[in-house]
């Protein structure tokens, strides 16, 4: 594994050393130091050089090459670099590990690409070091990971000199690059080995030195031992070569700034030509080449190439993939987290809201939320795609999926919590709306419709509803949908509905009964106030005979009552199905009528036999049998006149009145009406709360003790034993009254 996360938080990530100068790298900086550390401010370096942001569109150059023999010097002609440079007096080695340097003659005529990093690197045959063929082994590996092109530097005498340093160097490039790229045949990378002949007498034209080098290299190639399998592999599978002279720095000081002028010019960006691959020619061609980038993204150089040194260093087995990938496990985290930030900005208030709101029971509905978590989604996942989708195509698509995962699980909090209460608040909206519609339909005295009303704000909720949901979708998540929430939700509307329509029912049913009763005060009423009248109507009694009046009083009442309750029954039955009520609420409503009904009649009649009530009742029947004749003509009593059998007679038949009062009895059967098979028997649907406000009705409801027959009784034996004598007490006054007005007759 590569260096611990918490030693790959460099000092560009975490904002640490920002402050550090530019002076403190006027010589570039230091990236591998003489004891083989690697400079863990390289984040820093790349950030203060605005290398960081860049993406893929950088370059790596580094220069290989004997000690002394003029790389720093070139680079910094080449570059504008202030690369150590030996002074013509000390002789002894300045470079030592590897050095780096942003390319300082960018944006010059020249035409250069964009971010240029130049790698010095120490030189290699160690009059200091000695025998360190270790370190030259490592920063091989080092450059050859990191750097699109290798600058060979050599001197022209150098040239064909197989055993010399040069060539060591070179044998152990070539062993290091089979060592590295081996692994994936696939993908890898071809590099730019790019000679540099220095002090170029003239003498041997470059054509002549590049064939002696070519076939030095071929030479090399062949002997160097190869990993199974790639035994016939060639040099060129992995190579591209260019050669250029340059002139004696002292000798011609003029012409070798020209040629590096010259050469500064080919640091610029190309294209793959598969026509010529192996070698670059021409001495203008480009040599940065697509297929020789590295593919590691500039804000992760750092942490790269920190892990491939630990590597390195370590005498791991250095494998660039596996680098790569936990390098793209490491920034996509990274990216992930820097990111998330401005996302918490966006949502974090919004979760804090909905979770207050929930705290104080109050549904929270966000007005902009759907807005709000749309930009805040595409915003995070384009961000990511942007600086995370240069790495590692697996790692990228995998952290991409965890964040896409962690955001949307945020999202659908808010989500649903939203529509819980676009739910909660628009049940309440439906429920007030019908009872404010009802109420002023009420007010207005006309009759409203109470399944439109219900129908249509129905409509306006869930029109509602879906409008609040739709405006919150979040495009692109799978999981923003509503449509079981809307199915809950137009279930739960019904439920309320039918709680309506059931006060409705009862309003209904209050306003039936009230009908009832106003009808059976009036016309029960008119037949009592018959029995005031003792000749039954026009029609004069036959002699004995007990007027109809009389006779089948409680006929006509059954009759009225029944009469009046079906046509109640009938208004109610039309008016409950026009609300879409069910049968079976419709059962339970005609039942709960006729309980009513015939408690509004029980009423009624009680009313009509009060004491006070029906003795006077009883003593207008006794006068008017008494005091008209049989034409209805009133009597003038003379003395002659057979006032007591007139008397007799006339109390006589009103009295029987008393026990005909006194039980609801029909004259066809002298029984009671069949009230319990009119009542029926109660629906199956009916419940405690619909019985709730019922009075027992004796003969109906069996576990009253109450019999039909007690049910009927409206004028007890003690209350009629009394009556009589009343009645009597009273007839008798009227008698002595007529008898007295005979004698006075007489008198005048
Ligand atoms: P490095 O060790 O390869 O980086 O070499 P330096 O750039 O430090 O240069 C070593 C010495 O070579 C210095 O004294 C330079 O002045 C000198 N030098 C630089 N360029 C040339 C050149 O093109 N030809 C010759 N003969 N000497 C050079
Ligand atoms: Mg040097």
């Amino acid at each position: 594994h590569p260096s611990a996360p918490s030693l790959m938080m460099n000092a560009h990530f975490a904002g640490v050393g920002q402050d550090a100068s530019q002076e403190e790298y006027e010589h570039g900086i230091q990236v591998i130091d003489e004891d083989k550390l690697f400079n863990s401010n390289l984040g820093t370096y790349l950030s203060l050089e605005k290398i960081i942001p860049a993406g893929f569109n950088y370059h790596l150059i580094s220069v290989f090459g004997s000690q002394s023999t003029g790389k720093s010097t070139l680079l910094n002609y080449l570059f504008g670099t202030q690369f150590g440079v030996m002074s013509e007096q000390e002789r002894r080695q300045t470079t030592k590990g590897i050095w780096m340097s942003k390319n300082k003659r960018e944006g010059s005529e020249r035409g250069m690409a964009d971010n240029i990093l130049v790698m010095d690197v120490e030189g290699t045959d160690g009059r200091e070091r000695g025998e360190d063929q270790d370190f030259e082994r490592k920063s091989a590996l080092f450059a050859l990971a990191t750097s699109e092109v290798l600058i060979v530097n050599i001197w022209e005498h150098q040239v064909g000199l197989y055993q010399g340093a040069n060539m060591g160097l070179l044998k152990t490039v070539f062993e290091v690059n089979l060592q590295l790229f081996v692994k994936d045949s696939q993908t890898t990378p071809r590099s730019l080995l790019f000679f540099v002949i220095r002090d170029h007498l003239g003498t041997t034209p470059l054509a002549n030195l590049q064939n002696t080098l070519i076939a030095d290299l071929n030479k090399l190639w062949s002997t160097i031992s190869k990993p199974k399998g790639l035994e016939q592999s060639r040099i060129e599978d992995y190579f591209d070569f260019a050669f250029v002279a340059l002139p004696h720095k002292i000798l011609q000081p003029e012409k070798f700034e020209q040629e590096v002028e010259k050469l500064g010019t080919r640091f610029r960006e190309g294209y793959n030509d598969p026509k010529k691959s192996g070698l670059i020619d021409e001495a203008s061609l480009p040599v940065f080449l697509p297929q020789y980038h590295r593919r590691i993204p500039a804000d992760g150089f750092s942490v790269y190439a920190e892990g491939v040194w630990d590597q390195i260093v370590n005498n791991k087995d250095l494998d660039l993939p596996t680098q790569q990938e936990l390098l793209a496990q490491f920034r996509c985290d990274e990216i992930s987290r820097e990111v998330l930030v401005a996302f918490d900005e966006r949502i974090t208030p919004l979760e804090d809201r909905q979770a207050q709101d929930a705290q104080a029971g109050k549904p929270s509905v966000i007005p902009d939320l759907g807005a709000v978590m749309n930009a805040a989604r595409s915003q995070i996942l384009k961000d990511f795609e942007t600086n995370a989708s240069r790495y590692h195509k697996g790692v990228y698509t995998r952290k991409r999926a965890e964040l896409e995962s962690k955001v949307d699980s945020r999202l659908k909090a808010l989500f649903q919590k939203q529509l819980s209460a676009a739910h909660k608040s628009g049940v309440q909206a439906f429920s007030d709306a019908v009872s404010g519609a009802v109420k002023s339909g009420q007010k207005k005295g006309a009759s409203y419709d109470f399944a439109q009303i219900v129908e249509s704000e129905k409509e306006k909720a869930l029109e509602k509803f879906a409008a609040d949901a739709q405006a919150i979708v979040v495009e692109g998540a799978s999981w923003s949908t509503y449509q079981q929430e809307t199915n809950l939700y137009k279930k739960e509307l019904d439920e309320v509905s039918s709680r309506l329509r059931k006060e409705e029912m009862r309003r209904l049913a209050t306003r039936v009964e009230r009908w009832v009763r106003s009808r059976l005060d009036e016309s029960i009423g008119l037949e009592f106030n018959k029995l005031g009248s003792g000749r039954g109507g026009s029609r004069a009694p036959e002699h004995g005979e007990r007027p109809a009046s009389e006779k089948d009083l409680w006929d006509r009442v059954w009759t009225i009552f029944t009469e009046t309750v079906q046509d109640a029954e009938r208004r109610f039955t039309d008016r409950a199905r026009s609300f879409d009520a069910s049968p079976e609420e419709v059962e339970v409503g005609l039942w709960r009528l006729r309980r009513k009904s015939w408690g509004v009649l029980r009423a009624k009649i009680d009313e009509e036999v009060m004491e006070g009530n029906i003795l006077l009742k009883l003593r207008e029947n006794f006068e008017d049998k008494f005091r008209y004749d049989e034409h209805g003509v009133p009597r003038i009593w003379r003395p002659t006149d057979d006032i007591e059998g007139l008397y007799t007679k006339a109390r006589e038949s009103t009295i029987t009145l008393i026990p005909l009062l006194s039980r609801f009895k029909l004259s066809k059967t002298s029984a009671p009406p069949p009230l319990d098979a009119w009542i029926g028997e109660a629906p199956a649907s009916v419940s405690p709360a619909d019985e709730e406000d019922l009075s027992p009705i004796g003969g109906v409801d069996d576990d009253e003790g109450k019999s039909l027959e007690e049910e009927m009784t409206t004028i007890s034996d003690a209350k009629q034993a009394d009556l009589l004598i009343r009645f009597k007490k009273t007839a008798d006054g009227v008698y002595v009254e007529a008898k007295r007005s005979a004698i006075g007759g007489m008198t005048q």
